[in-house]
């Protein structure tokens, strides 16, 4: 068994502490130096070390031990230094394809598209850089000997859309146009601009555009540049159903038998719908990470949700993934908790219309709709956070609210900020969202998955009737959505609360939510809110207005999207059935 140890320098800066974790230490005690020091900075010595855990145990968030699965057998790809992160092997671009990259944050898929997109020369674990005649023995055999001899030979170009698309702004200046028109070595800007829907805010500053163009402007970049293997990290993040549904269709088509795709989606819909193959990831966050061999997507992602990969005889997850085989409904006994009746508000130029509705105690309520069509103007409605022009909220009751927009300019510490949280809900929130590791950090040191997770848990926290949660799926892996889905069902069943939730992932929202509330309208000119419905009709009403159809899974029970004109979705569509149940 191949034993390693992890250690976090950053998170161990008390020299004391380290003096005293290195005095606990068997080895050492016995005269060996299995633990030491290299300036200010502690390290092991892997050949030394027992594993007897008393290190770790002392500096849990620094330190790891760790006994890897004997079925790795071969060295890693990559290894960030002494005591450092390793990845082992890669995943595979294939001419014609689009191969997706699956697994929980921190498992190393971004230095595995670093090292495919050559911004990082990888190590093979030793303490200089591999040759490419070094990379082509470790991958002998297999496809990616094929890629390192291609790379070689500067026969890959490489594209690469960055997964934090917020950063753009601070790196470029100018309007869309002139930055677009910069990479632009296919001469065609127009074109690319009018399938993304840019063409009208080509002449818009950079600085003032929204995360939805932002993200849109990135991938027209990064097709613009003439490439054989282009790379999107996380597509889709602040696009709504309809803007994914168009941007995978556009990625879809750029795979041709002289061009690869890879693509990271957290997403499961979309990555199901968009590749043909998956390799999925797994491992221990920010410890190491594996990259499975590709399945056929479909197998991939049921291999994935079952926590079990049967041909390398390996649980990466206690636990199956399992969704509802029917549509819920939640028609037992129903508590009143709120409603509104004929809520009008004006914001601009943007107009928005409530009806009538109610809302249940113990029960979840999705919200679906496009973007810039009112669902958070109106949950900042019944969370008293801005006023309606007319009409009225039936009962006052006490919202907690997590906005779509995190605040991360604060110098708070997540202990501070949490302190009640975590004196009354260890069990049902603190834990389950693994908040502990983050307690010494300021907020504004959080990463966009950490400061999701510190605000959920701030919200659900609260002493409230109604919890209003905007987006809580952004920046988060498929893992840790479905956790939070399961977090936010049973603490409403237990403490007997109603939570209403906006999503654009449209299986969290199916996995999550007894109810739908469906926003129809014009983006920007007016919005209507529709329902609450059943989970049936409110997903067949959003689904036919976007004129897809989605199935569910054998297996698995997941909602999968139907390739458009193909028999399942004919069918449906003749049936009036968009959403299967
Ligand atoms: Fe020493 Fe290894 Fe035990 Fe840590 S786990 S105390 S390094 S023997």
């Amino acid at each position: 068994m191949t034993r390693i140890a992890v250690v976090d320098n950053e998170k161990l800066k008390d020299m004391d502490k380290k003096k005293h974790i290195q005095s606990l230490c068997p080895i050492n005690r016995k005269g060996d130096e299995c633990i030491y020091f290299e300036g200010s900075k502690l390290y092991i010595d892997e050949d030394l070390c027992i594993g007897c855990g008393i290190c770790s145990n002392a500096a849990p968030e620094a330190i790891h031990i760790i006994n890897l699965p004997e079925e790795l057998e071969k060295d890693p790809i990559h290894r960030y230094g002494k005591n450092g992160f390793e990845l082992f092997s890669l995943p595979t671009p294939i001419f014609g394809k689009v191969v997706g990259l699956l697994g929980k944050n921190g498992i190393g898929k971004s230095t595995a598209i670093k090292i495919l997109a050559g911004v990082l020369k990888p190590n093979l674990g030793k303490d200089r850089e591999a040759s490419y005649e070094d990379l082509i023995k470790y991958f002998k055999g297999t496809e990616a000997q094929r890629f390192f001899e291609q790379l070689r030979d500067n026969k890959i170009k490489v594209s690469y859309k960055p997964q934090q698309v917020e950063l753009i702004p601070k790196a470029k200046k100018g309007k869309v146009r002139d930055l677009l028109k910069s990479v632009d070595e296919k001469d065609e800007l127009n074109t690319i601009a009018e399938k993304l829907e840019l063409t009208e805010i080509l002449d818009n500053d950079i600085k003032t555009i929204s995360g939805g163009e932002l993200q849109r402007v990135a991938i027209a970049a990064t097709v613009l540049k003439k490439a054989n293997l282009y790379i999107f990290d996380e597509p889709t993040s602040y696009l709504d159903i309809k803007q994914r549904l168009k941007v995978s269709r556009f990625i879809m088509e750029l795979a041709d038998k002289d061009t690869a795709v890879l693509v990271v989606e957290h997403d499961l819909i979309i990555l199901d719908y968009i590749t043909d193959l998956v390799h999925i990831m797994y491992g221990k966050e920010d410890c190491y990470g594996v990259v499975a061999h590709p399945r056929a997507t479909k197998a991939g992602i049921n291999t994935y949700l079952s926590g079990f990969l049967r041909e390398e005889n390996m649980r990466f997850r206690d636990y199956a993934i399992k969704f509802e085989t029917r549509a819920k409904d939640n028609k037992n006994e129903l508590e009143l908790l709120t409603g509104w009746e004929n809520i009008e508000k004006k914001l601009g130029k943007f107009k928005l219309h409530a009806k009538e509705g109610t809302v249940y105690k113990k029960e979840v309520v999705g919200i679906l709709g496009e973007n810039g069509i009112g669902k958070t103007s109106f949950i900042k409605i019944l969370a008293g956070v801005i006023e309606k022009d007319k009409g009225k909220i039936t009962k006052k009751i006490k919202v907690s609210y997590k906005p779509q927009y995190l605040d991360s300019e604060s110098e708070e510490l997540v202990l501070v900020l949490l302190q009640d949280v975590i004196r009354k809900h260890t069990n049902q929130v603190i834990n389950p969202l693994n908040i502990k590791p983050l307690y010494e950090k300021k907020l504004n040191e959080l990463s966009g998955g950490e400061l999701q997770r510190v605000s959920i848990a701030l919200c659900l926290g609260q002493d409230a009737d109604l919890y209003l949660l905007d987006e809580p799926s952004a920046y988060l892996d498929v893992e840790q959505r479905l956790i939070i889905s399961k977090i936010i069902s049973d603490l409403m069943e237990i403490s007997k609360k109603t939570a209403v939730v906006v999503d654009h992932d449209l299986l969290f929202i199916d996995y999550i939510a007894e109810r739908l509330l469906v926003f129809d309208g014009k983006p920007a000119i007016e919005g209507t809110v529709k329902g609450p419905f059943s989970m049936e009709d409110g997903m067949n009403v959003f689904l036919k207005d976007l004129n897809i159809t989605f199935r569910r899974d054998p297996e698995s029970h997941r909602p999968r999207a139907n390739k458009e004109g193909s028999v399942m979705d004919r069918e449906q569509k003749s049936e009036n059935k968009y959403y299967y149940s």
